[in-house]
C-alpha cells in the first residue's frame, strides 16, 4: 500500500473519494473481490476483525463489592467487637469465615458470568461476501480491507464499508450515532467534512440493516472502525441480576432489619434478666448470625448459571439471564412454522400450469424424479405454460445447490431450492437459461410483500431497443391480484380464471403443501421502465399468471413430541407463519397442534379487522395465524400478554425485533436468523428447532424447582437455630449452640449440603405440571408451613440434645457439639429426602420401577459433609476454634439415631407439598 493510502486511511475520509479511487487504494475489485491469496495476506497484516474487549469492573474492585452485603456488615462488626473484647481467636474465625464467603462468592460469580459471557459470543455473526468472484458466507471476524460485503435487510454491518450500491438500503446506526431512525444510503460522493451522522455513502459496522440490499467495500476493521474508537462507551457486560435475585435481595433486607429489631430487644431482655453484657452480646450475635442465610446467594447463582449452561446443551443459548426463570412459567409459546416446526427441506410435488396438474416424483434436493401429467411422463415440448412456469422458478431466483459431502444442498433459500430442483428434473439449468436471458436487475423476497421479481433481457429482432421480460413468483394473494391474464396449455392468453386457481390452491394447501405463484410480464423497451431499473410499481398489474408449484415441507419429528409435551404441561403452542392459512391449519393438525380440540384459524387480514376485545379472544383461541406480517406478531404478544400471558416468541426477521423485545421470551434463531432479531432475542437456538424451546422450558422449570428446594433446604435450619437462641435467651438457659459454631452450619455446612441441589437433574414430573403462576411470592403459604414445620423438628433436635447431654454430663462443650452433630444427622436425612435420590430410594423400596437420574452430587454432597463433620469435632485445632468436644463412636451413633425421625417428618412434609 502507498503512503498516501495510509494517510487516507488514518484520515477516513473514504466518503470523500470516489468507488475508482476507493478499489484502487485497496487493491481490490467490485465483481470479483480480493482472491484467497490476498486476503490471507491482509489477514496476517490487520488480524481479525474483532473488537478487543476492554477490561471490565476490575477484579479487585469485585472481590471488594462482595463484602457489600448486609450479613457481612453485620459479621465485621461482630468480629471487630470481639477484638476488642480481646477475643482474638473469635474474632479471627469469623473475619476468616467472612473471607472464605467472599472469596466463594468471587470465584462462583466470575466462573458464571465468564461462562455466559462465552455462551453469548458463541453466536458467531456471519457476513456474505465476494470472494474468488464467488458469493461465499464467512464468519465477519474474517473480513479485511478491500473485501466486497453484500447487504441485505436484517445483516448487522460487519465493518465500516463504503457503498458501491445501494438499493432502498435503510441503515439504523443507532448502537453510533444515537439516531434511532433508520437513515437511506446512496452512493453518491460527499463533501470532505461530512459529519459521521450524514454520510450516507457509508455503511459503519455495529449498524443493522433495515431495509433493503446492498454492496461495499470493507475500508476499516476491528478497532480501527468507528464503532471500535468509541467502544469504550459501549458496554458490553453481563449481568448476573435476574427477578429472582432481586426478589432474593429484598427478602434478604427484610429480613436484616427484623432480625436487627429482634436481637435488640433480646439484648435488653436479657439485660434485664441480670446476664452480663458480654453474655448478651454472645447471644444477639448468635441469633443475628443464625437467622440469615448465608449460603443461600451463592447457591442461587450456581443454580442460574447451572441452568444456562444446561439449555446451551440442549441448543438453547441464553442471552439474557432472566430468561432462565420466565422460561420456568410461560404459559404460550408462539412458534414459527417454517423450519422451525418443519425440516425447512422442500420438495416440489405438484404443479399447475395451463390448465393441467402435474405431479413430480424423487424427494430432497436430488435432482431426479419426473414430472408426470396423469401419471405419465410429461411431452414437454407440448406444455409451454409448465415450461414458463419452471423457467419462472429457475430465473426468480437467487438461490443455489451445492453437493457438499455426497450430498445435495441448497446454498440460500430452500423454498427456491425446491425450484431449482424440479427445473433440474427436466434437464434446465440456471446457467444456461441465464446466458439466454442474463439478469438485468432484482427485488428481493421480503415477507412484507411477500414476493419476488427479476428483470431478464431478452433479445429482440424486431427493434434494437433493450427489450425485457419479468418474471416474478410469491404467494398467490400477492401474485393473482396483479394478473389480468394466464397461459393455456399452448402457451397462448387467455382472461384469467381466479376462481379456477383459487380451487387449485386450497386443493394443494390441503394437504399441507407450500404453494408459490408465478407470473411473468414482457417490457419492449426497458428504457421505460420507472427507472431503467425494477421497482414495485413496474409489477403492480397486467402481469400473465403462469402456473402454481406445491412444495413439502415436513413437519420435524422432535417438534411433534416436543408440541404435545408443551401442551400437557399447560402450555398453549401457537402457529405464527406467513404461510397459506389452510397450509399451516393442515400441518398445525397434522402435528397434534389443539386448543380444546381445535385448530382454530386466523389469517392477518382477519385480525386486522377486528376490534380490540375480538382481537384478544380470537388470539386467545386461535392455533394458527397465517399470512401474518411481522408487525402484527407484536399486537399478539401485546393482546396475550393483555390476558396475563406469559410469552414465548420465535422470529427471525428483521421486523420481527419489536415482538422479540416485547415477548417476555424472545427466541431467535441461530441458523436463520438474521443478526438484528439474534440481538433483540433474550434466547438463541442454535439449531432453530421447536423441540429445543421445548427443552429450555424444561431446563427452567427444573432451576425453579431445584431453587425452592434449596429454600427449603436451608432455611428451617436457620428458624431452628434461631428458635433455639431465642427461647434459651428467654427461659434463661445456657446457648446450645454458639456464634461461631452458628457461622459454621451456615456457611461450610449450608454450602456443601446446598450446592448439589443446583445439580439436581429434571424430575420425570416436570412437564406433567401446569405452569407456575409468575405473580406467585417466592416464599408460598405452603413453602413457608413446611419450612415452619422442620424448623420446629430442628429446635427440638437442638434444645433437646443440648439440655440432655448437659444435664447428665454437664460438658457444656460436648453438649453443643452433638446437638449440632445431630442436627446435621437430621439435615442429611432431609436433604435425601427431597432430592431425587430419595425418591429413587422409597420408589425401589415400594417396587415401583423409577430411572435414575445421575444423583452423583447429592452423594458427593453427603460425602464431604460428613468428612468435614467428622474434623469440625475430632481434630483439636476445630474444637479449640470452634470450642467443640470429640465424640466417641456410641455419641456419634446416639446423634445419627436422632436426626433419623427426621425421614418421617420430612416424608409428612413432603406428601402435604411436594417440591417435585
Ligand atoms: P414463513 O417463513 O412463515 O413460511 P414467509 O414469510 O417466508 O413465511 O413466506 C410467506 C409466503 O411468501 C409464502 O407462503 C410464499 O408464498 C411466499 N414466499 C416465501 N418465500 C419466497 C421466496 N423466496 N420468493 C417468493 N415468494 C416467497
Ligand atoms: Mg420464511
Amino acid at each position: 500500500m502507498t503512503a498516501t493510502s495510509q494517510e487516507i486511511i488514518q484520515s477516513s475520509q473514504w466518503h470523500h473519494l470516489s468507488i475508482q479511487e476507493v478499489t484502487r487504494h485497496l487493491d481490490t475489485n467490485l465483481e470479483t473481490g480480493l482472491t484467497s491469496a490476498v486476503a490471507a495476506k491482509k489477514r496476517e497484516r490487520f488480524g481479525a476483525n474483532e473488537l478487543k474487549s476492554k477490561p471490565g469492573t476490575s477484579p479487585l474492585l469485585r472481590f471488594l463489592l462482595q463484602f457489600n452485603q448486609p450479613l457481612l456488615y453485620i459479621l465485621l462488626i461482630a468480629g471487630a467487637i470481639k477484638a476488642f473484647l480481646g477475643q482474638w481467636v473469635n474474632a479471627g474465625v469469623i473475619w476468616g469465615v467472612t473471607l472464605i464467603n467472599a472469596i466463594i462468592g468471587f470465584v462462583q460469580e466470575s466462573k458464571a458470568e465468564s461462562a455466559i459471557a462465552a455462551l453469548a459470543s458463541s453466536v458467531k455473526t456471519n457476513a456474505t461476501i465476494i470472494r474468488n468472484g464467488q458469493k461465499m458466507q464467512v464468519p465477519s471476524t474474517e473480513l479485511v480491507p478491500g473485501d466486497v460485503v453484500l447487504l441485505a435487510s436484517g445483516d448487522k454491518v460487519p465493518a465500516d464499508l463504503r457503498l458501491v450500491q445501494a438499493r432502498n438500503l435503510q441503515v439504523n446506526e443507532s448502537a453510533l450515532t444515537g439516531e434511532s431512525i433508520a437513515i437511506e444510503k446512496n452512493i453518491q460522493l460527499l463533501d470532505i467534512d461530512t459529519p459521521l451522522a450524514e454520510r450516507t455513502n457509508m455503511a459503519y459496522a455495529g449498524s443493522f440493516v433495515t431495509f433493503g440490499t446492498g454492496k461495499g467495500i470493507v475500508v476499516a476493521i476491528g478497532d480501527a472502525t468507528e464503532t471500535g474508537r468509541i467502544s469504550q462507551l459501549i458496554e458490553q457486560g453481563t449481568s448476573l441480576k435476574t427477578p429472582l435475585t432481586r426478589k432474593f435481595d429484598k427478602f434478604s433486607r427484610t429480613l436484616l432489619y427484623i432480625i436487627l429489631g429482634i436481637a435488640a430487644l433480646m439484648f435488653a431482655v436479657g439485660l434485664g434478666y441480670g446476664y452480663s453484657w458480654v453474655e448478651m452480646f454472645e447471644a444477639a450475635i448468635a441469633f443475628a448470625v443464625s437467622a440469615i442465610p448465608e449460603g443461600l446467594p451463592a447457591v442461587v447463582t450456581v443454580t442460574l448459571a447451572i441452568g444456562v449452561s444446561r439449555m446451551a446443551r440442549r441448543h438453547a443459548i441464553v442471552r439474557k439471564l432472566p430468561a432462565v426463570e420466565t422460561l420456568g412459567s410461560a404459559t404460550v409459546i408462539c412458534s414459527d412454522k417454517t423450519g422451525t416446526l418443519t425440516e425447512n427441506q422442500m420438495t416440489v410435488q405438484a404443479i399447475y400450469a395451463g390448465d393441467q396438474n402435474y405431479t413430480v416424483t424423487g424427494v430432497g434436493y436430488v435432482p431426479q424424479g419426473k414430472i408426470l401429467l396423469n401419471e405419465k411422463p410429461v411431452n414437454w415440448d407440448n406444455s409451454s405454460a409448465l415450461q414458463e412456469c419452471i423457467k419462472a422458478g429457475l430465473l426468480c431466483n437467487d438461490s443455489h445447490l451445492e453437493k457438499k459431502n455426497g450430498q445435495w444442498q441448497v446454498v440460500g433459500d430452500p423454498t427456491e431450492g425446491a425450484l431449482i430442483v424440479v427445473a433440474n428434473k427436466v434437464g434446465i439449468t440456471r446457467s444456461s437459461l441465464e446466458e439466454e436471458m442474463p439478469r438485468l436487475d432484482v427485488i428481493p423476497f421480503e415477507s412484507e410483500f411477500q414476493y419476488m421479481a427479476t428483470l431478464h433481457e431478452t433479445s429482440s429482432f424486431a427493434s434494437d431497443k433493450k427489450q425485457g421480460t419479468i418474471y416474478v413468483k410469491g404467494s398467490v394473494e400477492a401474485i393473482l391480484k396483479r394478473c389480468q391474464q394466464m397461459l393455456d396449455v399452448e402457451g397462448n392468453l387467455i382472461p384469467l380464471d381466479a376462481e379456477t386457481i383459487h380451487q387449485e390452491v386450497d386443493a394443494m394447501a390441503h394437504q399441507g403443501l407450500r404453494v408459490l405463484a408465478f407470473a411473468k410480464k414482457t417490457v419492449p423497451d426497458v428504457e421505460t421502465l420507472c427507472t431503467t431499473s425494477l421497482q414495485h410499481a413496474d409489477i403492480e398489474n397486467d402481469l400473465i399468471f403462469l402456473g402454481l408449484q406445491g412444495m413439502i415441507d415436513p413437519p420435524r419429528k422432535e417438534a411433534i413430541k416436543a408440541v404435545q409435551a408443551c401442551q400437557e404441561a399447560g402450555i398453549q403452542v401457537k402457529m405464527i407463519t406467513g404461510d397459506h392459512a389452510v397450509t399451516a391449519q393442515a400441518i398445525a393438525r397434522s402435528m397434534g397442534f389443539n386448543k380444546n380440540g381445535e385448530v382454530l384459524a386466523f389469517t392477518g387480514s382477519q385480525l386486522a379487522q377486528m376490534g380490540k376485545s375480538e382481537l384478544a379472544t380470537a388470539i386467545e383461541d386461535g392455533v394458527v395465524f397465517a399470512r401474518v406480517a411481522p408487525e402484527q406478531k407484536l399486537r399478539i404478544v401485546e393482546a396475550l400478554q393483555s390476558r396475563g400471558e406469559v410469552v414465548a416468541m420465535t422470529g427471525d426477521g428483521v421486523n420481527d425485533a419489536p415482538a422479540l423485545k416485547q415477548a417476555d421470551i424472545g427466541i431467535a434463531m441461530g441458523g436463520a436468523g438474521t443478526e438484528v432479531a439474534k440481538e433483540a432475542s433474550d434466547m438463541i437456538l442454535t439449531d432453530d428447532n421447536f423441540a429445543s424451546i421445548e427443552a429450555a422450558v424444561e431446563e427452567g422449570r427444573t432451576v425453579y424447582r431445584n431453587l425452592l428446594k434449596a429454600i427449603a433446604f436451608i432455611l428451617p435450619v436457620n428458624g431452628g437455630e434461631s428458635m433455639t437462641i431465642l427461647i434459651s435467651v428467654l427461659l434463661a438457659r445456657e446457648l446450645p449452640i454458639l456464634s461461631l459454631q452458628v457461622l459454621w452450619l451456615n456457611m461450610v455446612n449450608s454450602i456443601t449440603m446446598t450446592v448439589p441441589l443446583a445439580f439436581e437433574p429434571k424430575s420425570e414430573r416436570v412437564m406433567q405440571k401446569p405452569p407456575r403462576n409468575p405473580s406467585e411470592p417466592l416464599l408460598s403459604p405452603s413453602l413457608l408451613q413446611r419450612i415452619l414445620a422442620i424448623s420446629i423438628f430442628n429446635w427440638i433436635l437442638i434444645f433437646g440434645v443440648f439440655e440432655w447431654i448437659q444435664q447428665t454430663t454437664g460438658n457444656i462443650n460436648l453438649a453443643r457439639t452433638m446437638a449440632i452433630q445431630a442436627l446435621v444427622a437430621g439435615r442429611i436425612f432431609y436433604l435425601l429426602s427431597i432430592s431425587q435420590l430419595g425418591s429413587a430410594v422409597i420408589a425401589s423400596i415400594r417396587g415401583i420401577r423409577h430411572r435414575i437420574n445421575d444423583t452423583s452430587a447429592i452423594v458427593i454432597g453427603i460425602a464431604c459433609t460428613v468428612i468435614l463433620q467428622i474434623i469440625f469435632s475430632q481434630w483439636n485445632l476445630m474444637n479449640s476454634l470452634f470450642s467443640t468436644a470429640p465424640l466417641n463412636l456410641n455419641q456419634w451413633l446416639i446423634c445419627l439415631l436422632i436426626g433419623l425421625p427426621m425421614v418421617i417428618v420430612s416424608a409428612l412434609v413432603n406428601r402435604f407439598d411436594p417440591l417435585d
